[in-house]
């Protein structure tokens, strides 16, 4: 696959984040979200696992009960952070999750999707307060929960 489109690097907004490296146009196809697909019970229990690290929570959620962890057979799609104002959406076919860009997207500039994720109504505060966001856009909801 190509990776001329982007590549890794820490991010001041989150763990290490995902950047363009060259202009990118609208509605431009990236790269599709890789991963082992498993229910929200056992994603929970490996973030547990993993010391509630937030650097840990590489899950995407499908919205039927399953997520895809990015952290067991994952790609680069895994460093992409929430951003509350993206500028890359998710298109899920068929449960592939493809990312796509929204907008025309400058070289350099960071890659955000809209996690939108959904915890099990008895996760604890703890793991909520795990979901803080921090993207700094005017629209942000302060958390990378769907609300
Ligand atoms: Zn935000």
């Amino acid at each position: 696959m190509t990776t001329t489109k982007f590549r890794v690097r820490r991010s001041p907004v989150h763990g290490r984040g995902l950047y363009a490296t060259a202009d990118l146009d609208a509605d431009e196809f990236l790269l599709d979200y890789g991963g082992e697909v498993v229910d929200w019970e056992l994603a929970q229990q490996r973030w547990e696992a993993a010391d509630g690290d937030p650097d840990h929570t590489f899950f995407f959620d499908l919205g039927d009960g399953r997520v895809i962890d990015g952290g067991s057979g994952g790609n680069e799609a895994r460093f992409i952070n929430h951003g509350c104002d993206p500028n890359c959406e998710t298109v899920d076919e068929d449960g592939t999750i493809h990312i796509v860009t929204v907008r025309a997207i400058p070289a350099g500039a960071e890659l955000f999707i809209d996690y939108r994720l959904s915890l099990d109504d008895d996760a604890s505060d703890e793991a909520a307060a795990a979901y803080a966001c921090r993207c700094g856009a005017d629209s942000c909801r302060g958390t990378m929960l769907a609300r």
